[in-house]
């Protein structure tokens, strides 16, 4: 097949602005195109060589494309470079070159898709030393054998502007009315492409297996599978009646998502863009290693920085110093992560994607191990919505964004790809963010562990209530404490160490030590937020629920100036929910 055939749909594509004229051009394309060119074609058309996930790009910079083309067409840099700046297009500068070019024609050999597409990929992995050079003789030798019209393509496909427009979808749409029979073809062909993300393969496998090769397309490791997307609704209520009366209800950690592709000890990540993220995450994949039982397996996580000490969850933008390609070690160690699995797409072999979520659910119970650093998200199956509501609190006191609510019916999928209401997502409307420190008073505490060890991993705190004389909790703290702080907290709790709660203390908590109220340290946290777990307010706000400082953090000020009578009251905590409340834009 001649690379003109292509260079003359392009530019028909190019002249049309409607979608239907588009694909019409791009089934004449496709249909003549051979079968065993099919699946190159179709990359070519999206400016590529490969699908995106392989991570394989041509990648030639602006200023080699212009070498390139001087030495194709015997002209000097600087003339084409006056040229470019007219035109702006450089795959336009290349065909008014082209066509002044004198005589050339003696020895050009036309351009094959074959020769086109292997001289690409040559381009695209030729690396190392010298490689520069290489890559610019290979496109030279391209354009030396172009027309003018294929060599404007030529360079745009090079320098990634070729920007045909033609949507992922519309390539669907071409590949059902050219090989599957019409456009009834299309939702087979879209599950293909979503379990593959490879656009190419589904070409393939439709020219040479038919519509019925597509219908048994099947999951495979190593090709990303595009996410299933939630809807949103804001109440418990609502969310129940779509989901059929009942639901699994899980935590939405606020993280990254990541797909897991795992071959015995091989494993690749993809983020939910599908960009290969492995080098990113070695801890990840040390985790994914050790606590997946399956030998093959695709799993579903989200990956939260994790306070290892104490467990907490960390804030979103702590886990964003992990988005680099150097000093991956050192993020390593400053801000590790913990992985929360919450679907699993294959395993042993098996595609899973058209199970029900509770077979689904129960394989990722059965092959994760469960640990400190890897879980299951933590779920409720419920069909009452106060439960719900209650379980959406305590899921956003501890550091995450909500639920998401997944359908249980026989009909509950793995919708690869599609945002639909067989997940539906639960985040808060409004919030209310802290902006002033607050004095809270330790009225217990919890043993920690890893580094932690022989010391507390985080202090029960609580607010002052005057009318009854009480203390209620109002947070579980961890964070802020240094090396010193944590040497010196048990020497100076011991002396107001307690064998039971103290009278004065109210808490639904039980700490593993408990205090006599009487040390009060300053806290600043994120927000304050509605919790079941807390005393603090309980039943002001909603019924059931208190109130909680979420991302708690020790200022390192101990208020030693201030009597535990004097600390933060549950009135003002009350106010100052009240008066910062704000709706969540989203
Ligand atoms: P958002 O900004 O709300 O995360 P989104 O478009 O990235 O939106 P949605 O489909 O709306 O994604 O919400 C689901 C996202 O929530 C997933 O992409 C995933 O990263 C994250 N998530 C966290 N916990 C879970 C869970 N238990 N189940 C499914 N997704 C989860």
């Amino acid at each position: 097949m001649q690379y003109s055939i292509i260079a003359d749909s392009y530019e028909k594509i190019e002249a049309t602005t409607k979608r239907l004229e588009m694909t019409d051009h791009l089934v004449e394309l496709l249909k003549k195109t051979p079968k065993q060119l099919i699946d190159k074609v179709v990359y070519l058309t999206q400016g590529k060589i490969y699908p995106d996930f392989t991570g394989i790009e041509i990648g030639i910079a602006e200023k080699l494309a212009i070498k390139a083309l001087a030495r194709a067409t015997g002209q000097n840099e600087e003339t084409i470079e006056n040229s470019l700046k007219q035109t702006g297009d450089l795959g336009e500068t290349a065909q008014q070159f082209l066509q002044k070019r004198i005589q050339a024609t003696l020895f050009q050999q036309p351009l094959t898709v074959t020769k086109v597409y292997e001289t690409l990929e040559k381009m695209a992995k030729t690396t190392g030393p010298g490689s520069i050079d290489t890559k610019m003789s290979l496109l030279a030798g391209l354009l030396t054998n172009a027309s003018p019209k294929e060599a404007k393509y030529l360079i745009r496909t090079v320098t990634g502007n070729l920007r045909l427009g033609i949507a992922d979808m519309t390539v669907l749409d071409a590949l059902a009315i050219a090989y599957g029979g019409g456009k009834e073809a299309r939702q087979h062909l879209e599950r293909a492409y979503n379990i593959s993300s490879d656009l190419g393969r589904v070409a393939k496998t439709i020219t040479e297996k038919g519509i019925e090769g597509i219908k048994k397309f099947e999951v495979v490791i190593n090709e990303p599978i595009r996410p299933m997307l939630a809807e949103r609704l804001s109440s418990p209520q609502e969310i129940l009646e779509k989901l059929g009366g009942k639901c699994i209800a899980e935590f939405k950690y606020d993280g990254e998502r990541i797909q897991a592709h795992k071959v015995n000890d091989k494993i690749t990540l993809y983020s939910r863009r599908l960009e290969n993220i492995t080098d990113q995450y070695p801890d990840a994949v040390e985790l994914f290693q050790k606590y997946v039982k399956a030998q093959t397996a695709i799993l579903e996580a989200e990956c939260v920085a994790v306070d290892q000490d104490t467990g907490e969850m960390r804030p979103f933008q702590e886990l964003m110093h992990r988005r680099r390609k150097y000093g991956v070690e050192k993020a390593v160690e400053e801000y590790p992560i913990s992985l929360f699995m919450f679907d699993v797409l294959y395993s042993n072999g098996k595609d899973l994607t058209l199970k029900p979520y509770p077979t689904r659910h129960k394989e990722l119970e059965r092959i994760i191990t469960q640990s400190d650093r890897t879980r299951t998200a933590e779920y409720l199956i419920t069909d009452n919505p106060e439960e719900l509501e209650k379980f959406f609190e305590k899921a956003v006191e501890n550091g995450c964004e909500g639920l998401v609510c997944k359908s249980i019916a026989p009909d509950s999928i793995y919708q690869a790809g599609a945002r639909g209401w067989l997940w539906i997502k639960y985040k808060r409307d409004y919030k209310s963010e802290m902006t002033d420190t607050v004095d809270l008073v330790v009225v217990g505490a919890f043993h920690g562990r890893g580094k932690r060890a022989g010391t507390y991993g985080a202090l029960l705190l609580a607010v002052y209530e005057p009318e009854d004389d009480l203390f209620k909790t109002v947070c579980k703290c961890g964070s802020g404490f240094s090396d010193e702080d944590l040497e010196k907290l048990p020497k100076t709790l011991e002396k107001h160490k307690l064998t039971h709660k103290h009278p004065r203390v109210k808490s639904f908590l039980e700490a593993d030590v408990w205090f006599e109220p009487k040390m009060a340290l300053e806290i600043i946290g994120a927000e304050i937020t509605l919790s079941p777990v807390h005393v603090c307010a309980m039943d002001v706000i909603r019924k059931g629920s208190g109130l909680a400082v979420r991302f708690p953090r020790f200022t390192g000020k101990y208020r030693e100036d201030k009597s535990p009578e004097d600390a933060t009251t549950e009135q003002e905590i009350i106010e100052m929910y009240r008066s910062q409340l704000k709706k969540v834009e989203s």
